[in-house]
């Protein structure tokens, strides 16, 4: 689970999520300066202020024409922002689309069936007082990497050829924008699973409020909420749906007899589940349940970053699928689902361990609408309490541990060569597999450290796995040219 960002002001610009080197089309290596892999997100009135909101969407205006939809979340500096992003949209000649408040991935849907482009103005799990922007390419993916250094440039370089007056956008409302979302969702279930299904949702006063009780009531359940009115001050608990701000959502589940409790981040394209006990579902769980039922159904391939945990690729495995991994960022995986099926390839599923899932037969972002529409597909088959479906995935023991260092890159650089006998994948940082075991040293893009993951079926070999590898770092860190 990514943890509430604590960064200090001057980091926030970069959010949770890292910074990248990447080579642009001309070649040259250029570094992201404010977006990050989910957008641009900072800390209200410090270093998220309406007037880089108001430079964002020139650019994004300078850089894309035509008609951009513009959505937030329910954040109380969310009409600051909105109207700082539609200002230089329209200054720049854009036409916006104002769909108000609702999730991420609702704003998506919209952009890819009418728009030219979307911004959604939101800070995902942070904590309220943070704000952000994430850019909505037009097929409904977020912006990636070379577009944003684009986007940058021209924030940075400040050149914004402002329209004439006869020239200037136009704003329209777009307030059915939700409802055809929901439409989209509840459609794919025409058999209404949830009938007899009782369910609590706790959209954390976020935009799901208006979007997941409907979704999952024509469906057939009966729905009960917790935190289910919209306020962003997010007064019951904070954006992100962690197991310890979920205890309510537990109360509700156990007291009412629901099948289940699903929660959302602030903007909804992540979902995690409680079990009908109260029982939080970790979330690589919860990706190789939906997994499970996925490729049982359907054979192909599913992409996922190296970092999930292996019993999603042992359930992938035993249904006869097989799994393509991406660098870490749901953002990569949606682009390998797309470039894959550009190639002719099936791909039925993707996703990221931490409640990020991805359909691709509906759209190519995170959706947890979706995803807790899914739920109720799964356990209306399965006829089983969810408590029992993850009981039934294999057992896994994951280990993380954070190292602090200036020298990440040249760890993994000196592990690459003490690990080249083995099975090594280099797609993100350096993974290390041994049979169904595996290890993960990753340098952070914002932080002095390596991230260090083992994942083992059991203690023991998670414990030796770490150990020879944090002995191999220490090595490393004492003689640093050995
Ligand atoms: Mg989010």
């Amino acid at each position: 689970m990514i943890p509430p960002d604590k960064k200090t002001s001057h980091d926030a610009h970069v959010s949770q999520s890292k910074r990248s080197r990447k080579p642009t089309k001309a070649g040259s290596l250029v570094k992201k300066q404010l977006f990050g892999t989910n957008g641009v997100r900072g800390v209200i009135g410090k270093d998220m202020t309406p007037e880089l909101v108001l430079r964002i969407g020139e650019a994004l205006g300078t850089m894309r024409q035509g008609c951009i939809a513009v959505g937030r979340d329910t954040r109380t500096s969310g009409d600051t922002l909105a109207g700082a992003i539609k200002a230089g949209l329209l200054a720049t000649g854009c036409d916006v689309i104002d769909c108000g408040i609702l999730p991420t991935p609702a704003l998506q849907y919209i952009v890819r069936e009418h728009y030219d482009g979307g911004a959604m103005i939101t800070a995902s799990h942070n904590p309220p007082e943070y704000n952000g922007v994430k850019i909505i390419e037009p097929d409904g993916t977020e912006m990636g990497d070379d577009e944003t250094i684009q986007l940058e440039q021209l924030i940075l370089g400040r050149t914004f050829p402002v329209k004439s007056w006869d020239r200037v956008g136009r704003e329209t409302a777009a307030p059915h924008a939700v409802d055809e979302y929901v439409h989209a969702i509840a459609s794919q279930f025409p058999n209404r699973p949830g009938d007899a299904m009782t369910v609590a949702v706790d959209p954390g006063s976020g935009p799901a409020c208006q979007t997941t009780p409907r979704i999952l009531s024509a469906m057939g359940c009966r729905v009960l909420t917790i935190n289910g009115i919209m306020d962003g001050t997010f007064p019951g608990r904070l954006p992100e749906p962690s197991p310890d701000g979920l205890s309510g959502l537990s109360a509700l589940v156990i007291a009412s007899g629901a099948a289940f409790g699903v929660a959302h981040d602030g903007d909804a394209d992540r979902a995690v589940f409680v079990d009908e006990t109260g029982q939080f579902v970790e979330e690589n769980q919860e990706f190789a349940l939906v997994a499970q039922y996925i490729c049982q159904r359907s054979k192909g391939i599913l992409v996922t970053p190296v970092s999930t945990s292996q019993m999603v690729e042992m359930v992938a495995n035993k249904a006869g699928c097989d799994v393509v991994y991406t660098p870490v960022g749901s953002i990569y995986v949606a682009r390998k689902m797309r470039e894959l099926i550009a190639a002719k390839k099936t791909v039925v599923f993707g996703g990221e361990g931490n409640g990020g899932l991805i359909f691709p037969d509906h759209q190519f972002c995170r959706d947890g609408g979706m995803t807790a529409a899914m739920m109720v597909a799964i356990l209306a088959s399965a006829q089983k309490p969810l408590s029992s479906l993850v009981r039934g995935l294999p057992r896994r023991i994951m280990k993380k541990e954070k190292i602090s260092t200036q020298n990440g890159s040249h760890i993994i650089r000196q592990l690459s060569k003490k690990y080249s006998h083995e099975q090594v994948d280099r797609t993100d940082g350096l993974k290390i597999r041994r049979g169904n075991t595996w290890a993960l040293v990753r340098a952070s893009g914002t932080e002095p450290l390596i991230r260090i993951m083992v994942d083992a079926e059991d203690i023991t070999q998670a414990d030796e796995f770490f150990r020879e590898l944090k002995g191999h770092v220490a090595s490393i860190l004492t003689h640093p040219d050995k």
